[in-house]
């Protein structure tokens, strides 16, 4: 179990990440979600014990992690890094590349794993290309098969998928968080993709000027946005008093009710459209199934 305990940290005076406190079991996804600049890389850095905390403590089960004026080396066996710089060797091949820190002594075993992690991450028909030849999304998916090479106990992931482009960003998803769970690595994944989070995570944790502003699961997170920012995360959204924070989805265009609006302007979002209206001089997003006129007058429901 990781415990990040009452964590404060700053790069100069000024604390990016203040009072920070979570745990994460064996096994268990926790994603990490904030705008940009609010200290989710810093945060996986502290864990990896890349810097010193100003106060708090981190522990893997019972071991300390300790920063480099305690450590001369950083990183623990136990704990793999992924960050956004892939840090690969490009002269060398993919299967040369995840097999790096493999054990020469075992070749049937080491050439087996490394054909396994290849499939995880879907690069069969790369196995023998050189990574300087590769796209970034395809350099992404070494470094993701590198660090599950050697088999650690928690993966750091920061924004894994987000070179990989969409034709192959969902199968690769399924494919990543199913092997860690079959696997029983714990692992922390920092992103701003909510897919990323819905259908993967156990936890999420939401950053907000150096604080955890919310932390559950996804499922209760997107049923309760507590502020806009989260809202936002997730889609589409109206502040509608007295109803608060409701999603685009949410909203039901109806034949008659108290609430009206008229149209502005309508986006295809693939499902369905996007109306965006005019409320009591107000914009409003509403999903619904059809193209809908500039000028008409609608009427909508709200449900929770
Ligand atoms: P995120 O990953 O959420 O985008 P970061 O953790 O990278 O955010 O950055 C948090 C804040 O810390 C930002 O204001 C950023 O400019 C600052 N920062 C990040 N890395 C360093 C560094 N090595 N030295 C000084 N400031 C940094
Ligand atoms: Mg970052």
């Amino acid at each position: 179990m990781l415990e990040v305990k009452n964590v404060t940290f700053g790069y100069s005076k000024t604390e990016v990440l203040k009072a920070i406190d979570f745990k994460v079991e064996a096994g268990e996804n926790l994603a990490i979600i904030g705008e940009s600049g609010s200290g989710k890389s810093t945060l996986l850095n502290l864990i990896y014990g890349k810097y010193d905390l100003k106060q708090g403590n981190i522990f893997w089960n019972n071991e300390e992690i300790l920063g480099p004026k305690f450590n001369l080396v950083i990183g623990y066996d136990f704990m793999k890094y992924v960050t956004q710089e892939f840090d690969l060797m490009p002269y060398t091949t993919v299967e040369e590349n995840i097999g790096k820190y493999l054990s020469r002594f075992y070749p049937e075993e080491k050439q087996k794993r490394t054909k396994d992690l290849i499939k995880v991450v879907e690069l069969e028909a790369f196995t023998n290309t050189k990574v300087k030849f590769l796209s970034g999304g395809q350099k992404q998916r070494v470094a993701i098969a590198r660090a599950l090479a050697k088999e650690p106990e928690i993966l750091l992931l920061d924004e894994p998928f987000s070179h990989i482009d969409n034709f192959k960003k969902q199968s690769l998803r399924r494919s990543v968080f199913k092997y860690l769970k079959n696997h029983k690595i714990s692992c922390i994944v920092a992103t701003h993709n909510k897919n990323d989070v819905l259908g993967f995570a156990d936890q999420l944790l939401v950053i907000h000027q150096s604080k955890i502003i919310a932390k559950d699961t996804p499922q209760h997170i997107f049923k309760n946005p507590k502020l806009p920012l989260i809202a936002s995360f997730f889609g589409e959204f109206n502040v509608i008093e007295p109803y608060g924070i409701v999603y685009a989805h949410q909203l039901q265009i109806v034949v008659l009710s108290d609430l009206k609006a008229v149209v502005t302007k309508t986006y295809f979002n693939g499902r369905n459209w996007l109306i965006e209206a005019n409320y009591k001089s107000k914009p409003i997003f509403i999903e619904h199934h059809l193209k809908l006129e500039k000028d008409a007058l609608i009427y909508f429901t709200i449900s929770s």
